[in-house]
């Protein structure tokens, strides 16, 4: 076990912690919704198809509903019951849209549909545990949501030595993934080693900031005689959960901006990511449920709860013992990174990893006044950029100029946001500038997709008029060669 330096990286910034709320606290597992709702478009855009019906009764654990590649994760129902519908319903998207929407109503019983006997991952071979992977429907539990099966192919293929496990969570008041490595740190450690099995690594390294004690003997604990399998303890410092901030802090390796953590031989995992592994490969268990913090001085009674895949904020809250004052914001995830909800509505998807109900007074929005270039921004900017610069050009919508500025590489971290003294939202202008010039590359990528098409339709008309043309001049031809031929015999 190593102790870092306190700063292993430039800027960053201390927000209040708040984990006091919930981390002294088990996960509850008592949590059984009425019903469910799995939304059929996924976090990339891409679409599901159901394989079952109204009417139709499903078993925990069930797949009901998969897509064209492996791309798009496969979805399993986390309930036993019946599908009552499958409608338009609200998607978690901050803009309300809605998409369509498997519903099942729960009948309360919480056994699974098949149970596997154990597998020995030792026995299977890489490939065999990446279907394993992908076949449950995981994706990254630390928020990214990319396929994880996917991430540990191309790990394999890019020769990966090291998988690094993240167990940062710097974002304030959640605290799932300390509770869960204090409370299921074997199952953790036993998801590393079939991971670091999948992707051929042979070292492997858990990362926990230092304001989690308990979770730091448990897990060394757990891994304690394990070759291969080391424990580092990080500052806490925000943003240290960023994938490029942990490899720092805990290899001293810079990764290149849009440079892969896989081209210097670093995969990154979650701890929640690396348990649900562990349950795929060794019962066969898809991911129908995950560990998520319910928290903020709007919710009564604050907890780390199990909730099942497509509950709804509103029952969880519930389950929570509702709000004791007015939920001003409503996030999924942490305050610094999260998304703001647009209904209490919306059902939890297989990425938010904390839902917050935040009071006025604790939001404390304060009135944005204007930039007194004191140079706060960019000093703990993580990325080393120039905020005010940046936002100066989004909030001008010169998203060239924003760029030339560096929002490529920006995290959305919010860190800049928090320690603005006219508290200048920041974020939120890059957040803004961001999706713009992505749903410009989308548009143009859209019209390039059906210039090609437009191209190779009037490529293939001409061939075939060409070929007919070709035709009747044969047909043309073969009579006068049909009447020589006889002429000659
Ligand atoms: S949100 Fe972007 S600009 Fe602001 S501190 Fe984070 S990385 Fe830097
Ligand atoms: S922290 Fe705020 S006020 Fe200070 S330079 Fe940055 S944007 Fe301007």
């Amino acid at each position: 076990m190593f102790n870092l330096k306190p700063k292993p990286f430039s800027g960053g910034v201390h927000p209040k912690g708040y984990k006091e709320l919930t981390q002294q606290q088990d996960i509850s597992k008592d949590f059984v919704p009425d019903r469910v709702y799995l939304g059929m478009q996924q976090r990339n855009g891409s679409m599901l198809n159901s394989l079952v019906a109204v009417g139709d009764t499903v078993v925990k654990g069930q797949l009901i509903a998969r897509g064209s590649n492996d791309m798009t994760v496969p979805l399993h129902s986390p309930v036993n019951g019946t599908v009552v519908d499958i409608k338009p319903y609200l998607s978690s998207h901050p803009s309300g849209i809605k998409s369509q929407t498997l519903v099942i109503a729960n009948n309360g019983t919480k056994n699974w549909g098949i149970d596997y006997p154990p597998s020995d991952y030792q026995k299977l071979s890489h490939e065999q545990i990446v279907e394993r992977v992908l076949e449950a429907g995981i994706v990254g539990l630390g928020g990214a949501g990319f396929p994880t099966g996917i991430k540990l192919r191309l790990a394999r293929k890019s020769k990966v030595h090291t998988l690094l496990i993240n167990g940062g969570e710097c974002e304030p008041y959640l605290t799932c993934d300390d509770r869960l490595m204090r409370e299921q740190a074997a199952e953790i450690i036993a998801g590393i080693k079939v991971m670091a099995k999948a992707i051929g690594a042979t070292n492997s390294i858990i990362a926990i900031e230092d304001n989690k004690p308990e979770a730091i003997n448990a897990i060394k604990q757990a891994s304690d005689g394990i070759s291969g399998i080391s424990l580092k303890i990080v500052p806490s410092l925000y943003p240290m959960g960023s994938e490029r901030h942990l490899i720092k802090a805990v290899t001293g390796i810079a990764i290149g901006p849009g440079q892969l953590s896989t081209a210097q031989g670093i995969l990154v995992h979650n701890v929640a990511t690396a348990k649900a592994v562990y349950q795929a490969v060794r019962y066969q268990r898809p991911l129908i449920e995950r560990v998520i913090t319910v928290s903020g001085d709007a919710i009564e009674a604050p907890a780390n709860i199990t909730v099942p895949i497509g509950s709804l904020v509103s029952q969880v809250i519930a389950e929570c013992g509702g709000l004791k004052a007015e939920a001003k914001r409503m996030i999924a995830g942490g305050p610094m990174m999260g998304q703001v909800l647009p209904s209490p509505f919306v059902p939890i998807d297989k990425s938010v990893g904390g839902l917050l109900a935040l009071s006025e007074e604790q939001i404390n929005q304060r009135q944005s006044q204007d930039c007194v270039r004191c140079g706060n921004c960019v000093k703990v900017c993580p990325m080393g950029l120039m905020p005010f610069q940046m936002a100066t050009h989004s909030n001008n919508d010169d998203w060239q100029g924003a760029q030339e500025f560096g929002l490529d590489s920006c995290l959305l971290c919010g860190a800049c946001s928090y320690i603005c003294p006219s508290s200048i939202p920041l974020v939120q202008y890059f957040q803004h500038a961001k999706s713009n010039i992505n749903a410009q590359r989308s548009m143009m990528q859209k019209s390039n997709l059906a210039r090609q098409l437009t191209e190779a339709r009037q490529q293939r008309l001409a061939r075939e008029a060409a070929a007919k043309k070709a035709a009747k001049a044969a047909k043309r031809k073969r009579p006068a060669r049909s009447r020589s031929t006889q002429g000659e015999s």
